[in-house]
């Protein structure tokens, strides 16, 4: 028997990149995954993609992890489609990279809704049944900008930071019932959000990472199987980097 199975997990923000690894490996380990992107055609990419590997292991969602009313409601059709939720993976995040001083009020607000408040709307959806069910898996992918923070991203690591004292106190609101909160704080991934970095900031990043490279999206996807797995369950309110030594 896999390690996940008959288990369902939510990945927000899978419709490609870190996320989409992290639907697979969840679903590799047995999981069936709800595949939520903003895009209808993203998380549909990705569902099928997985679907004609193992039947029947996931579905398609297209929210706005920003929008609370929206995310309620998918929830609830989540729960309806699969029966339970185990496992969400607070994964959708963007950038609206400037320096302070030029920062819109609207870049911060869009960076701070969808990073940040995302996680809380999705956790929203999905406390209860957990607490009722007395066990879960809540992962927040938060970043090396919360830890460290990075010029020119005043916003994305006030959200990730953020992440982090949200998982923290939530993850002891909820530990007496069974449910585990952690954080995953990646370094520079190679993903479309890296893709978009001048030669220049690429490899100024580079100087920085002791092990003097970008990481792939699978190095994320495996720790985050792991907390979501068995052999993880007397793990909470924790922080972990994979950022090639980038913190440290
Ligand atoms: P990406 O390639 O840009 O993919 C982002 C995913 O999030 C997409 O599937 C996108 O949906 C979804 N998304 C964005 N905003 C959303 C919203 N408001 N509602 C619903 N879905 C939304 O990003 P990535 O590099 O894989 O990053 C994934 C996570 O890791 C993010 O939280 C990011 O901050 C974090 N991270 C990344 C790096 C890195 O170097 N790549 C480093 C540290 C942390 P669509 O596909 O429909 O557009």
């Amino acid at each position: 028997m896999k390690p996940l199975e008959n288990q369902v997990a939510i990945v927000t923000g899978a419709g490609r990149g870190i996320g989409e690894a992290i639907a697979h490996q969840l679903a590799l380990q047995g999981a069936k995954i709800a595949v939520l992107s903003r895009s209808e055609s993203n998380s549909s990419k990705v569902a099928l993609h997985l679907n004609q590997k193992i039947a029947g292991s996931a579905k398609a969602y297209a929210v706005d992890v920003a929008d609370f009313e929206a995310v309620q409601k998918v929830g609830e059709q989540i729960i309806a489609d699969f029966g339970r939720v185990d496992i969400l993976v607070n994964n959708a995040g963007i950038t609206r990279d400037n320096l302070l001083m030029r920062m819109s009020s609207e870049h911060w607000d869009e960076v701070l809704n969808a990073n940040l408040k995302g996680a809380f709307n999705c956790v929203r959806a999905v406390i209860r049944p957990m607490i009722k069910a007395r066990s879960g898996r809540i992962i927040n992918i938060s970043s090396v900008s919360g830890l460290m923070g990075l010029a020119g991203q005043t916003n994305y690591a006030a959200s990730k930071a953020g992440l982090i004292g949200f998982s923290k106190s939530l993850s002891r609101e909820v530990a007496s019932r069974g449910i585990t909160v952690n954080v995953v704080a990646p370094g520079f991934i190679e993903t479309d959000m890296t893709s978009v970095l001048s030669e220049e900031v690429r490899h100024a990043a580079i100087a920085q990472i002791p092990l003097n490279r970008f990481g792939q999206p699978e190095d994320i996807a495996t720790a985050v199987s792991f907390l979501a797995g068995p052999s993880a369950s007397y793990i909470t309110g924790q922080v972990l980097a994979i950022d090639g030594g980038m913190s440290m």
